[in-house]
């Protein structure tokens, strides 16, 4: 059976960083974007788009949720919260587990600092297509091409640019689209702003011309339809890049790299068309798999119609004293009122309340599908690390064998 478009539209990520290099400052950003962009009340309740103020007061309360829900043009966006600081609890390695692709987010000074590159190790380890975005464009010393060559050399990554600056430090003010071909203005500083798209000025036209070149080199080495077209200096469109360049990233191949000032509003919108062009959807991802009752390996499929199986990544209370479990569901679905088993615990629950957490408000759901994240109330016996199936069922999918972690922070 054909998986539901809802599949197709949804991204599970996590924003990754040193410390300092901008990831909370990038996560408000992505949050502000989304809630102006996308009025949650039109499409299920009839309560207005948020307020930027308000949720300013009301931060902390779910902005630092486990997964936050947001949508951009569209899709669906589920920010997964890693942690912050770099260990190798399993916590982490259930954050990896539950995302499907990654923003590392480096400092345009810095450059790829311990700490990224202990994350960036860690997605490695478990094959999570990433973008990179390459913050605080607007700090003196900031060096785009400096980021490029160590995201290369100390990350052995294979970073594209999709994006040159325009304007250095104080004077950064956006950056040039190289597979639209047109500049993006980012404006002064207010949030509010829009992003002014313009003809690339004819002192851009040289960089430009030889940064586009590079970005097609490199993946005419991936794609042979490109490569002809290169050879053949046919003109290649921005339709033929995109779909390009989401097979490479999705191949580990590549990694989009863009670029911006987070704090200064400026290059957030383009990283999030590029979380939806480029990461994965649930349906990229391949099967899941488990143990069953025996210990033998089993696998279900990221399908509705499959048996429902979720992992329960996250346990917390919010300010309503509710518990909730946070979840995964792999595959199958979940539904209000549902009867479910907790083959660890071996215990029976019931799902009372199910939640998704928005920047600053909760929205009550009827059920959770395949692919998707959202918050269970009302478990009792069901704690971080469990795995829910239908009842008669039985698939254990934490007691897989992670791993050794082998990277120490440098
Ligand atoms: P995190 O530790 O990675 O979450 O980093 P934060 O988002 O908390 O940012 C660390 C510091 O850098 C804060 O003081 C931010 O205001 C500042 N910062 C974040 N993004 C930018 C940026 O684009 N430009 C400048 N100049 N400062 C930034």
């Amino acid at each position: 059976m054909a998986a539901p478009k809802e599949l197709f539209d949804v991204r599970n990520i996590g924003i990754m960083a040193h410390i300092d290099a901008g990831k909370t400052t990038t996560t408000e950003r992505i949050l502000y974007y989304t809630g102006r962009s996308y009025k949650i009340g039109e499409v299920h309740e009839g309560t207005a788009v948020m307020d930027w103020m308000e949720q300013e007061q009301e931060r902390g309360i779910t902005i630092t949720s486990a997964a936050t829900t947001c949508y951009w043009k569209d899709k669906k966006i589920n920010i997964i919260d890693t942690p912050g600081h770099v260990d190798f609890t399993v916590e982490v390695e259930r954050c990896l587990r539950v995302l499907d692709g990654v923003i590392a987010v480096f400092c345009a000074v810095g450059g790829v600092e311990p700490q990224s590159e202990t994350v960036w190790r860690q997605a490695d380890k478990y094959a999570i297509p990433r973008v990179a975005f390459v913050n605080k464009m607007d700090r003196v010393g900031a060096d785009f091409s400096k980021c490029l060559n160590m995201i290369t050399e100390r990350l052995g990554a294979n970073p594209v640019a999709i994006q040159i600056p325009v304007g250095k430090e104080a004077e950064f003010r956006g950056v040039i689209d190289l597979i639209e071909g047109k500049m993006l203005l980012f404006g002064e500083q207010s949030l509010g702003q829009e992003v002014e798209v313009v003809e690339v000025p004819g002192e851009y036209i040289e960089r430009f011309t030889a940064a586009r070149m590079m970005l097609l080199e490199k993946l005419a080495d991936f794609d042979e339809e490109i490569m002809e077209k290169y050879l053949d200096d046919t003109t290649v469109s921005a339709p033929e890049i995109y779909s390009a360049l989401r097979k490479a990233t999705l191949a580990l191949e590549v990694v989009p790299v863009l670029c911006g000032s987070a704090f200064k509003n400026k290059g957030v919108q383009p990283l999030l068309d590029s979380v939806v062009r480029y990461l994965p959807s649930p349906l990229d991802v391949k099967e899941i798999e488990g143990v069953g009752k025996n210990g033998e390996p089993v696998t279900r499929k990221t399908d509705p119609e499959d048996s429902f199986v979720g992992l329960v990544f996250k346990l917390m209370s919010d300010t309503f004293v509710e518990n909730l479990a946070f979840m995964r569901v792999y595959s199958g679905r979940i539904g209000v009122g549902d009867k479910v088993f907790n083959p660890v615990k071996k215990k029976q629950e019931k799902i009372g309340k199910l939640l998704k957490l928005h920047a600053n408000k909760r929205e009550e759901v009827d059920e959770i599908l395949a692919g998707d994240i959202g918050a269970i109330v009302g478990l009792k016996f069901t704690t971080t690390g469990d795995t829910l199936c239908r009842k008669g069922d039985h698939i254990i999918l934490e007691s897989m064998d992670f791993p050794d972690p082998v990277i120490g922070v440098a």
